[in-house]
């Protein structure tokens, strides 16, 4: 296993952090929990194979993840660990909820301290909500009474909310969704690099999109097979986002303990910037050959919203570019049948025009959102 180091927080920390949220789960006395014995067998042998960084949350696996975790490092191995686990700041009403919250969190980890706290999923309106709940004073509690070690945030917006909440707060980390064809996406690299400079360690979610990026379409494979030796999918994946030196470390969820060796496998040999150029074009003409199967080039900037009439322009070209790009196309139409139970769907176009003038891009809106609706109906 690699490890890396970053001043900020004085430890090394496994490339390779696994991430609890797929852990398998059962149904028991009518409730859904997580497979103890399966879940016991993954996160055991993951340490035994080096990894030290072990990524849960309150609301995964319907509360039922942190609780898994603890039960598997009982018997001694919680102290050879990190924990990072995340305070759903949707579900808080008040400053209160951030304190009761996190005492349950103590009790599901059998833990007197959580090493890495993240506030959960934080886009510019969250962050503007957690402000003014008062988040700032709550974290600088628990890091002087001991409660937490690292203060953290995760993060799901665009760029300029990204540098506002970074630079908002004296962070020890940030994780951000981050992959080949996300470069320019949310964070993206400009985040990444802020981050490097801010000295502020980076986690990396959604480093496989889902598990999109793990068996990718035939077109995408014949790039990576032009290289001279044979790599997976997965491998190309994690090796593009283990380049960037300002990245700690990688989660990735596993299901069994196959995956779970391969990926020790894997990230016993990555190391940052060892990428060579070869292999930066092969990673630009894989994701230019995914790009090839978008429908339409909208960046989702949302000039043209909102729309009089309701109608969720972004939201349905991403639907529809994302359905037919990663060969998605069943979930893509439940997503848009569920925008059109919303009244959100192009059906609700009215043709005013309104939008098209405001679109950078000069996307001809009408005509799209006539062919997506077709497509994804
Ligand atoms: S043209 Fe259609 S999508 Fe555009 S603003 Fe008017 S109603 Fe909304
Ligand atoms: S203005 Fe154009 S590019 Fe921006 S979200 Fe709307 S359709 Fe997409």
């Amino acid at each position: 296993m690699k490890y890396r180091h970053f001043d900020k927080l004085g430890i090394d920390v496994s490339v390779f952090g696994l991430g609890c949220m797929r852990l398998p789960m059962i149904e028991k006395d009518g409730k859904k929990i997580v497979d103890r014995k399966i879940s016991d067998r993954i996160i055991r042998e993951a340490i035994e194979g080096g990894v030290n960084y072990f990524d849960t949350a309150y609301v995964y696996s319907e509360q039922d993840n942190e609780a898994a975790l603890a039960h598997a490092l009982r018997g001694g191995l919680r102290e050879k660990v990190y924990i990072a686990t995340k305070l759903p700041i949707f579900k808080c009403e008040s400053s209160e909820d951030f304190e009761r919250m996190f005492c349950e969190q103590l009790e599901r980890l059998e833990t007197d301290h959580i090493d890495f706290y993240l506030v959960h999923s934080l886009s510019g309106e969250q962050w503007d909500k957690a402000v003014s709940l008062g988040i700032c004073e709550f974290l600088d509690k628990l890091k002087r009474e001991g409660r937490i070690r690292y203060a953290c945030f995760s993060f799901h917006d665009d760029y300029a909310a990204f540098e506002r909440i970074i630079k908002a707060y004296d962070w020890d980390m940030c994780q951000i969704q981050f992959n080949y064809m996300d470069v320019e996406n949310q964070a993206g690299v400009k985040g990444l690099r802020l981050a490097g400079e801010l000295g502020i360690p980076v986690v990396i979610m959604e480093g496989l999109r889902g598990g999109r990026l793990a068996t990718v379409p035939s077109e995408v494979r014949e790039v990576f097979d032009s290289y001279n030796e044979h790599r997976t999918d997965v491998e190309w994946a994690f090796k593009f986002i283990a380049d960037f030196q300002e990245v700690m470390t990688i989660l990735s969820g596993v299901t069994d303990t196959e995956q779970l060796h391969d990926n020790i496998r894997i990230f016993s040999e990555l190391t940052a910037n060892s990428m060579t150029n070869e292999e930066h074009d092969i990673i630009k003409r894989a994701a230019d050959a995914y790009m090839k199967r978008i429908k339409v080039g909208c960046t989702g900037c949302k000039y043209c919203m909102p729309c009089p009439n309701g109608v969720s322009i972004p939201d349905i070209f991403t639907t529809w570019n994302n359905a037919f790009r990663y060969g998605t196309t069943l979930g893509g139409n439940q997503r848009y049948a569920r925008m059109k139970n919303q009244g959100n769907g192009a059906d609700k176009c009215i043709q005013c025009g309104a939008c098209e003038g405001a679109c950078p891009q000069h996307i001809n809106i009408i005509e799209m959102l006539r062919v997506a609706d077709s497509e994804l109906s």
